[in-house]
């Protein structure tokens, strides 16, 4: 279907050239790299068998003009492939190679009316100093590529001898990961969000985490990028939302009219049915859509801007509202705000956390500033995250910030708990305080 040689061709090759190596007086080192695609399955579970083998057609094609012709691409199964460089003993120019590789992946391929690109994690390692037999190449090369992929973002990987430890308690936590969810180990711990006018708790955000049975409660750090790289995401946020659904459903029943704000994948935005999704899990948890919150990172949405915008503009016509959620992290020009209409701008926490006093806060001049008149101007609602002291309170009021969240106000916690930060009815005090101990200061 690729039209590339087979593994089996490719090891034959790999092989004879050891040999003549070996034969030869000097061992020549030579460069085998191992790569698969990140994230292919979403494409195949999303749009099909047959779209995906067309994607990964033309991706070969377009890679195997970029090789050299005594340079071997060929493909080791599914989306996994392998690279002989026999012309190659530099380990930097090896690199080079694979993240330029990389790059001509990335930029997108027209197939059957979609725009697809693909991103990928790249192993390399060196004979003779990685392994002296193909079967040694394979393995070295296969692991500094799992390395690469547990750091989440894709990229290119040397081997070194450390990885081989680290992959063996990465693969003992994916075991556990497949095993927890299989189990529904994947709750919602909750944080409530405050407006910042009356003090009002008028939502909560659902945030991940693991019940490991070892470790107690895990957060997103310790498991989120390993997670990504098994292709499990969705399925940890379909049950973190159900779960996260089902107690404000029950919340709102007792009278606390609240927003649930749910953290979405860029795996789960790019999904084609994701409009479906939402809609059947508000319908599964008895949620009215128009008490729901989708917060989008930023990297999320310029990557998947054009797939995404269809069904999140269907979302927003049906009274969902959609936030930005660590606005200003991402490295993105602002032009895809007016491309794509959000409600909510989500502060990141690092433009909160750079206020520590309270004459920081009366400068005035911080990036936080900046984003709030933006997002004024642009009439969307702002939140502020990560709000740990007085000071930053006082400052966030001071600007008409919309609401805030973080550590002053509370901590994520579990459904039990959540109900009784519920009952004691909302936050004025602390913002009273606040605001009017500035007040006296100033
Ligand atoms: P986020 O959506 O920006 O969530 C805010 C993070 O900041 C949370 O970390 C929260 O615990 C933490 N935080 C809240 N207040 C404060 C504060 O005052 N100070 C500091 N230093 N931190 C504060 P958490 O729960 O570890 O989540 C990390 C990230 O993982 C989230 O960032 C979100 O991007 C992602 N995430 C969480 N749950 C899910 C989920 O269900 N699905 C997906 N796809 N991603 C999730
Ligand atoms: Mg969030
Ligand atoms: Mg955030």
């Amino acid at each position: 279907m690729t039209g590339l040689p087979s593994r089996y061709n490719l090891i034959a090759q790999v092989e004879k050239h050891i040999g003549r190596n070996q034969a030869s007086p000097h061992d020549a080192p030579f460069v085998f790299v191992f790569f698969d695609l990140d994230r292919f399955k979403n494409i195949n579970d999303a749009l099909g068998h047959r779209i995906g083998d067309e994607f990964l057609a033309a991706l070969c094609s377009r890679l195997q003009a970029s090789f050299k012709e005594n340079q071997i691409f060929a493909r080791f199964g599914g989306d996994e492939f392998i690279l002989f460089l026999p012309d190659v003993a530099d380990l930097d120019e090896a690199s080079d190679l694979c993240l330029r590789a990389l790059d001509l992946m990335r930029e997108p391929a027209a197939v059957a009316g979609y725009s697809l690109s693909c991103g990928a994690s790249f192993g390399v390692a060196r004979y003779p100093d990685h392994g002296t037999t193909i079967d040694e190449l394979i393995q070295a090369a296969d692991t500094a590529m799992y390395h690469i992929k547990s750091l989440g973002a894709g990229g290119c990987a040397v081997f070194d001898a450390s990885m081989n430890e680290e992959r063996f308690s990465q693969l003992e936590l994916e075991q556990e990961l497949r095993q927890s969810l299989a189990q529904g180990d994947f709750v919602a711990f909750f944080q409530p969000i405050v407006d910042l006018a009356t003090g009002v708790l008028v939502g909560v955000e659902a945030l991940a985490r693991w019940r490991h049975s070892r470790l107690g409660w895990l957060d997103p750090s310790a498991f989120l990028a390993l997670a990504e790289q098994a292709g499990l995401v969705p399925d940890i946020d379909a049950l973190v939302q159900k779960s996260a659904l089902r107690s404000v459903a029950r919340w709102r029943e007792l009278g606390y009219d609240l927003v649930a704000s749910i953290n979405c994948s860029s795996a789960q935005i790019e999904r084609p049915d994701f409009l479906q999704v939402i809609e059947s899990l508000c319908q599964e948890t008895t949620f009215p859509l128009q008490c729901l919150q989708i917060e989008l990172t930023e990297q999320a949405l310029v990557r998947q801007i054009e797939r995404a915008a269809v069904s999140i503009q269907a979302l927003r016509a049906k009274g969902v509202r959609v936030a930005i959620d660590d606005f200003g992290m991402g490295y993105s020009s602002l032009s895809y705000l007016r491309q794509f209409p959000v409600d909510v701008l989500k502060i990141d926490q690092t433009f909160i956390q750079e206020i520590q006093t309270e004459s920081d806060a009366k400068a005035g001049v911080s990036l936080a500033d900046a984003i709030i008149a933006m997002a004024k101007g642009l009439g969307l609602s702002v939140v502020a995250e990560g709000v740990e002291r007085p000071a930053q309170l006082a400052y966030l009021c001071q600007q008409s910030c919309d609401q805030a969240q973080g550590y002053l106000f509370g901590e994520p916690c579990d459904e039990k708990e959540m109900l009784s930060v519920l009952a004691q009815g909302g936050y004025k005090d602390i913002i009273d305080l606040t605001t009017s101990k500035r007040r006296s200061g100033s």
